[in-house]
Formats: structure tokens, sequence, C-alpha cells
């Protein structure tokens, strides 16, 4: 028997892994496990769980369509790893589809130590990115660190090869036959409450929005961008599927590969997950406000696009692009905060949390990354405002206070916090 193990590619359709696991000749059951390690860490309301929660309970649905079922555990990837067989008799490969994060590739590498203590094989295969790892890198074999070359080389890289669907349905058959069903514990044996949902956004691609993405994707106060993200992070859509449906827009398509390039860069340089990828910006010294940073949690700078943003992502676990790139100007530059509260802040609240893309846009924002923005480019966020939401249509939706004299005044003064930004990043950069 061969177990193919479910992580972040919570769907049967074109999925590399299970296609392979499904190709091998042998039986195929399929798992899920619940990791105490990570779920410990989150509070007891987060939507992401409840999310998970529901989707898999659509996939063990989607399995006994197929005459089969997804075994779900609630406990350590290691501790389920070395008591394999007492569930499941003769095991001889788990199959996977790769994670590029940190803690996935350590927790990993504990598991096939284990399994291969076992002689079971563990075998993994790329799912979540189109390029992976050393792929896409630079003539002299070193991994890119601008994104334009680095896109580049991806589109001259891709032939459809890459996008082509795994056909998994038509080896469904392979699938390990159910006699009785596995059953779900429910979220408060986990110690979750069971939460009302949000309503999340649909995981069908919608082709009309990615036809004139170019012409909407900077107004928050539309309906411009594809909201698949979420469905990226669990995998509830393929990105190989997206990807073909990009090719009528480039500008899209760019943004997919911003994906693939933070997720090479992880893997590549994985001590960004809490510094700075250009070293000498771990020297700047942050002002660290905890009340400058309270009022930004809560969206009450006085500044309507920055309270806008984060009143966005408090109430949804949402925010639009364009503006969680102005948020995370404001905290860096304007009131000098550290870009790791921010990132800690938005992985905390963001459905789509993603560890890659989350750790490049702070760095963007803060001006320490790959690529990012230089330190004396800071974004003012009243022409921000007039340019992609000159009507207060975005603004008004999050912050009806806004025009009253219930609305809260500027924390900072924009040029004298400019100056103040301006002047400790560059000593910060030019120390030696
Ligand atoms: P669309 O504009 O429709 O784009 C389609 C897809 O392309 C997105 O779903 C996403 O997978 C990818 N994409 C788009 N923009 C980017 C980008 N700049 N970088 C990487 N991928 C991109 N995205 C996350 O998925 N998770 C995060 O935790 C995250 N944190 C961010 C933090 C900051 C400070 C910034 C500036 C950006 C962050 N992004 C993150 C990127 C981007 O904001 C979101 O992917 C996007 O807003 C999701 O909405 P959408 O699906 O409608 O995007």
């Amino acid at each position: 028997m061969i177990l193919f193990w479910h992580r972040r590619d919570l769907r049967i359709e074109d999925n590399a892994g299970l296609y392979k696991a499904l190709q091998s000749g042998e039986p195929v059951q399929p798992i899920f496990i619940f990791d105490k390690t990570i779920l410990q860490e989150l509070p007891r309301t987060d939507q992401r769980v409840r999310f998970l929660y529901q989707t898999l309970q659509q996939l063990k649905e989607d399995y006994r369509s197929l005459g089969s079922d997804l075994f779900v555990h609630y406990g350590t990837p290691s501790e389920f790893f070395s008591t394999i067989d007492q569930r499941f008799q003769g095991v001889t490969a788990v199959y996977t589809n790769r994670d590029y994060e940190p803690y996935a590739r350590k927790r990993d590498q504990e598991v096939h130590h284990l399994l291969t203590q076992q002689q079971i094989e563990f075998i993994g295969a790329k799912d979540h990115v189109i390029f992976e790892k050393n792929e896409v890198l630079k003539d002299d074999g070193t991994p890119y660190k601008v994104f334009t070359p680095y896109s580049r080389k991806w589109k001259e890289k891709l032939q459809t090869d890459f996008i082509q669907p795994y056909p998994t349905f038509e080896h469904t058959n392979s699938l390990v036959q159910l006699t009785s069903p596995f059953e779900l514990l429910s979220m408060s044996d986990m110690g979750f409450e069971n939460v009302e949902l949000h309503h999340f956004p649909s995981k069908d691609v919608p082709k009309n929005i990615i036809q004139t993405y170019h012409e909407t994707r900077d107004i928050p106060s539309l309906k411009g961008t594809t909201r698949v993200s979420l469905h990226l992070r669990f995998g509830t859509i393929s990105i190989r599927q997206l990807t073909q449906s990009a090719a009528i827009n480039e500008k899209y398509l760019n943004e997919l590969i911003w994906r693939d390039f933070y997720q090479m860069i992880l893997y590549h340089f994985p001590h960004t997950v809490d510094r700075a990828f250009k070293p000498e910006y771990d020297r700047v010294e942050w002002v660290n406000n905890p009340e400058h940073f309270e009022s930004w949690c809560q969206g009450r700078t006085g500044y309507p696009i920055v309270d806008a943003g984060m009143r966005e992502l408090n109430a949804t676990g949402f925010m639009h692009n364009r503006v969680r790139m102005i948020v995370a100007s404001f905290l860096t530059k304007h009131l000098l905060i550290d870009w790791r509260w921010g990132e800690a802040y938005f992985a905390e609240k963001l459905l789509d949390f993603e560890l890659g893309s989350n750790v490049g846009g702070w760095q963007w924002a803060a001006s320490c990354g790959v690529d990012a923005q230089p330190y004396f480019r800071i974004f003012n966020p009243t022409s921000q405002q007039e340019k992609f939401d000159p009507q207060y249509t975005y603004i008004k939706t999050w912050v009806p206070e806004f025009g009253t004299s219930a609305y809260p005044a500027p924390i900072v003064e924009h040029k004298q916090a400019r100056e103040k930004a301006i002047a400790t990043f560059k000593l910060a950069i030019q120390q030696k």
C-alpha cells in the first residue's frame, strides 16, 4: 500500500503527487495530518482552521464519491509516521507534494528519516509552484535576486509541459476502497471554536477579471483582482490551471511569477524569515513605539487609506494588494516600526498567509528585501489615496466616521516622518 499525504494541496483534480502515487501500481490511501505543532500557535477562533476543516470535509466527500476515504489524523507527523504500521499494514511508500517553508522542510527531513528506518520510501513531487528550487537560475547557476530577469527566464522556460494538468481522475481506481468510513474528529476535539465562516471567495477562476486585470488591479474599491490567494495557499485550486488562464493577460501572469519568485527566495535564503535579505538593513534603529503599533493595528492612525486597509484586514482576513503595500510602508517608514512586527500581525490575520509572499512583501516595503523599494522612495499615503481611491469609496466602506470629529487626527506628520525615516535608514546602511 501507498500513503498519499495531503498538505497544502487539498484537491484530487490535477494533483501532481497524488497522480504519481496513483500511477505506482499499488493501492493508494490518502491521509491528512492536523499538525498539533502548528495548531497550538493559533487563536482558538482562527478562520483558517475553520476553512481547512470545511475543505477537508469536502475532500472526504470527494474521495467517498470514488468509493474511498481520506484518513485524518490529529497529532504530529513524526508521531504518526513512527507508528505507521499500527494503522495501515504493509505501507511501502509515502508520496506527498513538496513544501518549501523552513518548518516544513525540517519536518519532512524528520519524516524521511523515520520512514527510511522502516524501509518505507518518501517521495515528493512539485505541485505548489510552476518552477521550484533550482529550475530557474541565472546562467552562472546562482539564484536570481531581481524579479525582471527572473520572470524573463521563467517565461522562456515555460512550455506547455509545465502547465499540463495531471489527469488524476483517470486513475482513481487505484484508490483503496472504503470498507467503513473514517471518522473526522470535531473542531472542538482539537480545542477550536466552531466560529461562523466569513464569506470565502469562490474557487472558480474569474476569467473576466483576468481579462481586465491591468486596468482594475490597483483600485481597492473594485472587485478588480481574482481573490484566489486563499485557494492557492491551501491548494484548493491548481497553479497549473490558473497559469493556463493567465495566458490572456501578461500583467496577471507576472503576479503569479512573483509568487514563484518569493517561494524560490525563501527556499534559497531561509534566513530571510526573520532577518533582512540585505544585512545592512538589520542595523536600522527602529523606534517601535507600542502605542503607534496599536493605532496601526486598530486602523486609527489618522491616515484614512491606511486605516481602511487595517480595518478590512481585521474584519475579513483579506486586504487589497495596493493597500498592503501602503500600510506596510507606513508602518516601517512613517512609524519606524520593525517590519517583523507587521509581518507577524499579517501572519496572524491574513487568511491567505503564505510565508514566502508575506516576508517578501514586507521586506519589499521595508526596503530590506530582494528587489525592494529603495529606502528613499516613501509612499505618501495622501497621494496614494488621491490616485487609487479618489472618491473615498473604499475608505468610506471601512472607515464610516471618516470626515467627522470622531475620526482621529494623524499620529505623525507626513513630511517630518518621511525625513526621519530617510535619515534613519541612511544612517543604518552607511555604518561600517
Ligand atoms: P491577484 O492580484 O488576483 O493575483 C493573483 C495571485 O497572484 C495572488 O492570489 C497571489 O498568489 C499572486 N500574487 C499577486 N501579487 C503578488 C505579490 N505581490 N507577491 C506574491 N504573489 C502575488 N500574498 C499571499 O498570498 N500571502 C501573503 O501572506 C501575502 N502577504 C503580503 C504582504 C505584503 C506586505 C504585501 C505587499 C503583499 C502580500 N501578498 C501576499 C501579495 C498580494 O498582496 C496578495 O497575493 C494578493 O493581494 C491576493 O489577492 P488576489 O488573489 O486577489 O490577487
